[in-house]
């Protein structure tokens, strides 16, 4: 197919949630600037999120006089990157898969990086004066249930046998003092993680690239792309680049070769009205972030207004790549997740929520991002995959694909990330199909053991296939995208991301 016509996002709702309204009342009236001409760049990025806005910034670094062009189809920070739980964290958790894929040496190179990239996050901030709230109080990855306990021992062992040791195992009654929750059974502790105002960072990153002389052009989608010509059209104009890098997330799922390599899931996020009186008093004042080893993960953290904000993973998913504005926003998520705030974080109890909302998560089939090429004459590459932790990790993916735009052979564009596709799910609509009959048995089996009660095996089995198991990747079929190894069948990302 010469000319691609993806699916686009649309928000009718207008729901981006608390993040981005307070990100846009703290810029006042940000201008929006629409595509209306026809223009030519070096390079064209589809997408405004975090992985988009970094490729400019990046490559705008490499080379300060390239034609840079940012297209985003409604506003920067308006995807998953102004939306998430605004947990920075690193590839630790994901060590065993990441070596997996790339090997001994790359996997723990990457996973090294992962974590300097929190480092380097800060250190960005402060120089461009980007206020993200950046707050460095680490990471407590826990088990609220008993079926969870040691789901960290694997990655834990898989560092320490390498000379790593980015987790502290920390003891119930340790857990109780710090979160002020009796309903941690045991975990571990991760120093380097962080957390930000996400859509404040996302902000930030349009700023600096407009700063570094990117042409950030918003409510301008791309509605075709021809491979060959390199033409990008939007509803009233058009770039011809000589590079194009596709950083659209969940919505890649919408093109042909990326179809059955990303699903879209969404997760759900709440947050309370302001409760600094009963944070502190309930003794969780490091900062820290936390999630649970549920595969409908739950992941929470403070902010520094003082409120409680709560996400859960693996709601929804998408029918052929697609999904509309089903993600933005869904009432009865959203009481569920409360539910869930309620038991596991008491001194939410009887605070009011005060905003709710989602958005999509781009589950790769073994959790981790990966970085490629699409047929075609024009040079066009792709990032995503990042399922449910790519705050952090969206800075990597900026100078992979910063690199691969400039056509640069260095570590970054030879990175074992950047090596395409590396698995793929099966097509629809079995994994539609299947994939809702695995998220319920998924559901009602951690709810069951969310109460301590015995889960019947037929449960079981289903459950066990998700998320790589039902998505069972058929090798070779492609050869020439078909990467190393079978899916790890590990854990989805420690954030917003539900596997099933
Ligand atoms: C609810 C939620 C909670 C999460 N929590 C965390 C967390 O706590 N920690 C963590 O590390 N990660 C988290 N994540 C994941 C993280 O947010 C993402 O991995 C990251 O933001 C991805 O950035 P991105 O730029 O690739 O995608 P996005 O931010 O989604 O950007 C893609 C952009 O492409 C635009 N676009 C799509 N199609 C087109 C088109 N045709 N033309 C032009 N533009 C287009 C979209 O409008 C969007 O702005 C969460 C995700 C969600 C949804």
């Amino acid at each position: 197919m010469t000319v691609l016509r993806p699916a686009i996002p649309h928000r009718a709702t207008g729901q981006y949630g608390l993040w981005m309204g307070q990100a846009l009342a703290a810029e006042g009236d940000p201008s929006v600037v629409e595509l209306r001409e026809e223009i030519a760049a070096d390079v064209c990025i589809v997408g405004g999120g975090f992985t988009g806005l970094w490729t400019a910034i990046r490559t705008l670094e490499l080379e300060p006089s390239a034609r840079v062009v940012v297209l985003e189809a409604d506003i920067c920070g308006s995807g998953a990157s102004g939306r998430n739980g605004g947990m920075a964290l690193s590839w630790w958790p994901k060590l065993e898969t990441l070596i997996e894929r790339v090997g001994e040496e790359e996997g723990l190179r990457l996973a090294d990086l992962s974590e300097q990239a929190i480092g380097d996050l800060e250190a960005f901030c402060a120089a461009e004066g980007v206020d993200a709230e950046l707050r460095r109080g680490g990471w407590l990855w826990t088990a609220t249930s008993r079926a969870q306990l040691g789901a960290w021992e694997g990655a834990a062992e898989a560092a320490e046998r390498r000379g790593r040791r980015p987790f502290e195992r920390v003891s119930a009654q340790e857990l109780r003092e710090r979160t002020g929750s009796p309903a941690h059974l045991g975990g571990v502790f991760e120093a380097s993680a962080a957390t930000v105002q996400p859509a404040r960072l996302a902000r930030g990153l349009r700023r600096v690239a407009i700063e570094r002389g990117a042409r950030v052009l918003e409510r301008s989608p791309m509605l075709e792309l021809d491979r060959e010509s390199g033409r990008v059209r939007t509803p009233h104009g058009a770039v011809t680049a000589g590079s194009i890098v596709l950083a659209t997330n969940a919505w890649l799922a919408g093109v042909p070769e990326l179809r059955r390599a990303v699903v879209p899931l969404s997760s759900d996020v709440i947050a309370t009205a302001p409760m600094a009186e009963q944070i502190s008093r309930s003794g969780w004042t490091g900062g820290e972030s936390l999630s649970n080893s549920r595969l409908m993960v739950h992941y929470y953290r403070t902010t520094d207004d003082g409120r409680i904000v709560f996400g859960r993973g693996g709601g929804g998913l998408g029918v052929l790549g697609r999904f509309g504005d089903r993600f933005d926003y869904a009432r009865r998520r959203a009481a569920s997740i409360e539910r869930d705030l309620a038991l596991l974080v008491p001194a939410a109890r009887d605070v009011p929520v005060a905003a709710a909302w989602g958005g999509a998560v781009d589950r790769s089939s073994d959790g981790l991002p990966f970085f490629g090429r699409l047929r075609g004459r024009a040079p066009i590459h792709y990032g995503a995959g990042f399922s449910g932790n790519g705050v952090a990790p969206s800075l990597i993916a900026g100078r992979v694909l910063g690199s691969l735009a400039l056509g640069r052979d260095d570590e970054w564009s030879g990175c074992g990330l950047a090596g395409g596709i590396p698995g793929r799910f099966p097509p629809e609509p079995v994994r539609f199909l299947g994939g809702v009959v695995v998220r319920e048995a998924v559901r009602r089996k951690e709810l069951r053991e969310d109460r301590g009660a015995s889960v019947d095996g037929m449960t079981l089995r289903i459950a066990a296939l998700a998320p790589s198991g039902f998505f069972k990747v058929s090798k070779g079929e492609h050869p020439e995208e078909a990467r190393q190894g079978e899916p790890a069948g590990s854990p989805g990302g420690p954030v917003g991301d539900g596997g099933a």
